[in-house]
Formats: structure tokens, C-alpha cells, sequence
């Protein structure tokens, strides 16, 4: 008899508007995660394990379909876990669109994937200036995450690496592209930070309808008890960093609490 595969599985939101723009989506939160971002808002799904049948999210799925038109696989790290593949193939199999959030760093699952047809968006992080491996290395929380028996084992290096072949896997395949960065007062994402990632994506990816997010970090959600006393960046203060982005890309916006997604 053929085990049943399991999921690290967090938790499902039947119907979110937030997690793919323009899109009402089933949102599906993996367990687990190979980074430690200082930052990191969904903290709570970083360890542990929460070991479901494939089949019971499965479920969680023909439940929302008479409502959504996507599944969005988030987390945690959705391309960590095999379990992605089948959950996709599943989802295809009902006619629904499949989007994918990811830290960047499982190119090979990525481009199963992109090959099999398995996915339609992929939402990428590039968390810092992929030229400034020290600055990378921090915000992934390499070696700087105390207190848990999981440490980052990739060097700063290897993520970057990842990241950048992930990104021209999404690119090269045609499919749709969101590249995000999280913004965090005196941590990451300053103006110079912020053009030298655009200007990256510029010169790197060639599809021309790449949207370029930048995102309000809320520091009091942080993992890193220290981060969670830097105040907030502003939504005008945000708006500026989206214009700089905007000298080198076409399609930029930025998304706060305050008003949601915008368009720089
Ligand atoms: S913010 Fe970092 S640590 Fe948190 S889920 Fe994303 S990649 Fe993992």
C-alpha cells in the first residue's frame, strides 16, 4: 500500500483578497522555514510540527472552490515541503490558478513546477541588495537567530544564489511575477538599498509586466525581540521609497496597513 504523503501544515484562510492582488484566493500556510528573518511576522509557523494527510487539505480546498479562484501556497516556506507538488497538481485539477509565496531559496522545486505547469504566479522575496551578501545574511537572520534548534544552514552566498535562479526561473517560464521587500526602519530598505534592487531587477529580469511590491514590515510582529521597538515606516515615507524604485521599473507599488496596496 502507497503511505499517504503528509504536509507540514500551519493553517488555511478559505477566502483572502490579499494574498494574490486582484484575485480571491484559498491561502494555504506551510509549516517550516530555512530562513530566520529578524522580521519575520509569521513567526508562530516557523517550527513545530503540525503533520496533516495530504488529503485534508486537500479538503480545505474543494471547501473554498465554490468561492475563489486560486490557491495560494504561503507560509513558512511553501517550496520547502514536497508536498507542494500534489497539492498544486490538485489544485490545477480543479480549475483553479496557483500562486506561490517563496523566500527564494528551492530553485529545483521552483522549476518542477514552472515545467509541469503547476503554477501561474510566483511572488518572490528579494530581502536585500542581492550584491550585499552581508546585508543578506542578516536580514535571513544566518547565524544571528538565537534560542531555536533550527540555525539558517545556507551561507548568505547560497541564498542569494537561489534567489537569483529562482527569480530567472519565474522570469524565463513567462509566468506572472511579484518581487517583494519587506521594509523595516533602520534595518532594511533605506534609499540606497531600495535602488540598488530595483536597479537589479531591471537589468535582470526581462519581463517588462514584473511588479515590484514593497512592503510595510510591522516591527512590533517581529521574530527578533530588538526589532519590535523600531517605528513603523510611514506610508508617505514608503510612497517615497516606491518612487525611487519607480526610476528603474515600470510597475512598482507599495502595501501598508494604513491603505492597502497602491500603485506608486
Ligand atoms: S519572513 Fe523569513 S523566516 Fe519568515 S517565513 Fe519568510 S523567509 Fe521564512
Amino acid at each position: 500500500m502507497v503511505a499517504l504523503m503528509k504536509i507540514n501544515y500551519a493553517g488555511t484562510v478559505p477566502l483572502s483578497t490579499l494574498d494574490w492582488t486582484g484575485k480571491a484566493a484559498v491561502t494555504i500556510f506551510f509549516r517550516g522555514c530555512p530562513l530566520r528573518c529578524p522580521y519575520c511576522q509569521n513567526h508562530p509557523y516557523l517550527e513545530g510540527a503540525g503533520l496533516v494527510e495530504l488529503d485534508f487539505v486537500k479538503e480545505q480546498i474543494k471547501i473554498s472552490k465554490p468561492f475563489v479562484s486560486a490557491v495560494v501556497f504561503s507560509g513558512g516556506e511553501p517550496l520547502m515541503q514536497g508536498a507542494v507538488i500534489p497539492l498544486a497538481e490538485f489544485a490545477k485539477s480543479l480549475g483553479l490558478a496557483v500562486g506561490i509565496h517563496t523566500n527564494g531559496c528551492y530553485p529545483e522545486r521552483a522549476a518542477e513546477l514552472a515545467e509541469r505547469k503547476l503554477v501561474d504566479k510566483f511572488f518572490i522575496d528579494i530581502k536585500a541588495p542581492l550584491d550585499d551578501p552581508e546585508l543578506y545574511g542578516k536580514v535571513a537572520g544566518w547565524k544571528e537567530y538565537k534560542g531555536a534548534s533550527i540555525v539558517v544552514n545556507k551561507t548568505p552566498e547560497e541564498i542569494i544564489a537561489a534567489v537569483a535562479k529562482t527569480i530567472e526561473t519565474a522570469d524565463t517560464s513567462g509566468l506572472e511575477l511579484e518581487l517583494r521587500t519587506t521594509v523595516i526602519r533602520d534595518f532594511v530598505g533605506n534609499e540606497k538599498e531600495i535602488s540598488s534592487i530595483a536597479a537589479w531587477i531591471s537589468e535582470h529580469v526581462k519581463n517588462r509586466e514584473v511588479t515590484y511590491v514593497l512592503q510595510q514590515g510591522i516591527p512590533e510582529h517581529s521574530l527578533e525581540e530588538g526589532l519590535r521597538k523600531n517605528r513603523v515606516l510611514e506610508r508617505e515615507e514608503l510612497l517615497e521609497l516606491g518612487k525611487i524604485a519607480k526610476g528603474f521599473l515600470e510597475k512598482v507599488r507599495i502595501r501598508t496597513k494604513e491603505e492597502g496596496e497602491e500603485i506608486v
